[in-house]
């Protein structure tokens, strides 16, 4: 399973913008890029301002990085997504948004996507009953994401969901608290995609 390794503070300050890579951490003070909100690097507080293809790179970069994808599977995302009828950034973010181990962090079964990958790699997800363990299966309406029957898959996940009261689930997505079932109810749309990605420029560059 390739993932993307190295310290993730250093992949927000590099993009300049919180990714939330880090779960109960990114919404405290000892975030930082509250504490250095300047790129990475002995240089990295005086750099200029950043060119138009940088400004587009990096919102490429942002949402490669907070959904966890690396460049090859990113490029099969984007071919996906401009194949599909519609805004093709949106159909992007939608795409990704569908992803398992995004759902299962939406649901609160895990405290970060990559939390939530691994949780799913390490086969503590059901769908429809069944294991799954592929992070970037794509869940459609009506699919129901469970942990596993097993006494340390619900463990895990229920300290999760109770460790993040208060924290809303998407409204593509219902939970069942008491069961530990999330029911897919229907299709993201990109409204529903809260993260702070401009896609277009994510279509210009990705278009060149
Ligand atoms: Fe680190 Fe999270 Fe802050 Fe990003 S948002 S800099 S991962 S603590």
């Amino acid at each position: 399973m390739a993932r993307i390794l190295g310290p993730k503070c250093r992949l927000c300050r590099r993009d300049g913008d919180r990714l939330f890579l880090k779960g109960a951490r990114c919404h405290t003070a000892k975030c930082a890029i509250s504490k250095r909100g300047y790129p990475p690097g002995m240089h990295g507080f005086r750099r200029g301002r950043p060119s138009e293809y940088g400004i587009r790179l990096r919102e490429k970069q942002k949402a490669k990085r907070i959904y966890g994808v690396l460049e090859r599977q990113f490029r099969k995302y984007f071919a996906e997504a401009n194949r599909l009828r519609g805004d093709t950034g949106a159909n992007l973010l939608i795409l990704l948004e569908r992803r398992l181990d995004n759902a299962v962090f939406q649901l609160g079964f895990a405290e970060s996507r990559s939390q939530a990958r691994q949780f799913v790699a390490h086969g503590h997800v059901t769908v429809n009953g069944r294991k799954l363990d592929v992070s970037s299966h794509l869940v459609k309406v009506g699919d129901v994401i469970s942990p596993k029957a097993h006494k340390k898959s619900e463990s895990l996940a229920r300290e999760r969901v109770e460790g993040q009261q208060g924290r809303s689930v998407p409204e593509w997505l219902t939970l069942d608290v008491k069961e530990l079932k999330g029911t897919v109810t229907r299709s993201p749309a990109r409204e529903d995609v809260a993260i702070p990605i401009q896609e277009a420029y994510i279509v210009e560059f990705s278009s060149r």
